[in-house]
């Protein structure tokens, strides 16, 4: 089916070139709606940047000049929703490689104190890159490194969030407790409170989008209990929800903070948190590792929503996050990959195959179901960005971010069920990855970047940062 695929991609990749409806026949439409329907040789069909038609068999009439789309042999799913990342994080991986959280932290802080945005601009479009090709058409950033002669390092990653088509959440970060406070991070890398909340309300009044189909949201994110104060997750809570966007965190990562928070506040980090007006149906929480029943019970009770990161979780020997015991009390899942330098793959569907594996290894055979895990990379994604009416299914109305995976190679031809064999398989080739409507990804090869040009300034980025930095 492959040459079906390449005629209606054309020379420069575009399915949309010359026409703004594409038709994809054939395939095996997984479209994780509420009803879990499912359409072996189904339809989609894109105008614009919307889904116009889903269903099984061929598609209904289409106007002439159409482009049709042969996807037989193909599995097409949602486009998978990334909600946890640090995307600066790309060019400086495979350092600490053996080090926990809290040393792994304290080693890489001054090299990332380093960044600039030159270098952020580099890196967030070799991260970015890297997740569409592996089936990603949403992802959020947090950035919390602000080097106060980097230069503008948030615009620099939604340059390349343009450049690359992904629509895009980043979260303008930050850390205000530093070690001559009793913070984690070196002073050389925190902020001024006064000097964040301003910098995070101009980044929301200069690039959120509220619109239906924005491709930009800004969100607000403070760091972590250990490297930020009480009075900044106070005041940029205010600021929010004064302002009408999301808030994230990471939180109950580690044993580490949980007796940080013990030693220096008397609560559990959910409790700390909680204290500070960080609960709430607009909050999302990356890790979510080390979880009491009292805190998943709060969680549930408050909306409250996680980014399971699987990889950077094992990566560095956290934990495993109670997925099943989240899910089952209410409380929406999603998947992210965590930064590059504690998850040097940044595999956005690996993600889906580990949080599987590792639900089951923590929580016997039933722990989680194969449509369980790619429900939790895209309907749960979208819902904790809170885009769920928008994005996250193959539905009728909503924006056109779908992945076509190929499953007619060696790897998959056997393999009975499809969505097994995207979740339990091996990565197959990305036959097409659309984002509003636009081709990002064609048989596995980036359409909007050169792959082999990018890897070449990767590598130059990653140079400069760790000369810079004094670690090479
Ligand atoms: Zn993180």
């Amino acid at each position: 089916m492959g040459s079906g695929a390449r005629a209606a991609t054309g020379n420069d990749g575009h399915i949309d070139a010359g026409s703004d409806i594409a038709v994809l026949e054939g395939a095996h439409v997984v479209t994780v709606d509420g009803s879990g329907s499912e359409f072996a040789g189904g339809h989609v069909v894109v105008t614009g940047n919307r889904i116009t038609a889903v269903g099984p068999g061929a598609a209904p009439a289409t106007p002439a000049g159409a482009r049709r789309i042969d996807a037989s042999g193909c599995l097409i799913t949602p486009g998978l929703v990334n909600t946890h990342h640090h995307l600066y994080q790309w060019i400086t991986r495979g350092l600490a490689v053996d080090a926990t959280l809290f040393g792994w932290l304290t080693t890489l802080y001054p090299v990332w104190g380093r960044i600039d945005a030159d270098l952020v601009h580099t890196a967030a479009s070799g991260g970015l890159t890297w997740l569409a090709k592996t089936g990603c058409t949403t992802t959020t950033d947090h950035h919390y490194v602000f080097p106060h002669d980097g230069g503008d390092v948030l615009h620099a990653e939604i340059a390349a969030a343009q450049r690359v088509g992904l629509r895009f959440h980043p979260t303008r970060g930050s850390m205000d407790l530093g070690q001559s406070k009793g913070g984690l991070p070196p002073d050389s890398v925190v902020e001024d409170i006064d000097a964040i909340l301003a910098a995070t309300e101009a980044a929301v009044d200069t690039y959120h989008d509220a619109s239906p189909d924005a491709m930009l949201r800004i969100g607000v994110a403070p760091c972590s209990p250990f490297s930020v104060t009480g009075d900044l997750l106070k005041q940029t809570a205010d600021l929010a929800r004064r302002k009408g966007v999301r808030m994230h965190t990471h939180l109950c990562e580690t044993l580490d903070e949980e007796d940080f928070c013990r030693e220096r506040f008397g609560c559990s980090p959910v409790e700390y948190v909680e204290s500070l007006g960080w609960l709430g149906d607009d909050v999302w929480l990356a890790h979510a590792v080390h979880l009491s029943d009292a805190s998943i019970a709060s969680l549930a009770a408050t909306g409250t929503s996680v980014a399971h990161c699987p990889t950077s979780n094992a990566r560095l020997g956290a934990g495993i996050c109670r997925s099943r015991d989240l899910r089952d009390a209410g409380v929406a899942v999603g998947l992210g990959v965590d930064g590059a330098a504690s998850n040097e793959a940044c595999s956005l569907l690996e993600e889906v195959r580990h949080s599987l594996l590792f639900a089951r290894a923590r929580g016997g055979p039933e722990a989680l179901t194969v449509r369980d895990a790619l429900d939790m990379a895209t309907m749960g994604g979208a819902r904790v960005l809170g885009r769920a009416e928008e994005i996250g299914s193959l539905e009728v109305g909503k924006l056109a971010d779908l992945a076509v995976w190929r499953l007619d190679t060696l790897a998959h031809i056997d393999i009975a069920d499809p969505v097994a064999a995207l979740v339990l398989g091996a990565p197959p080739p990305l036959e097409l990855l659309m984002v509003n409507g636009r081709a990002i990804v064609s048989q596995d090869r980036p359409v909007t970047i050169d792959e082999g040009v990018l890897a070449g300034e990767v590598s130059r980025a990653s140079r400069i940062l760790l000369a810079r930095a004094g670690a090479h």
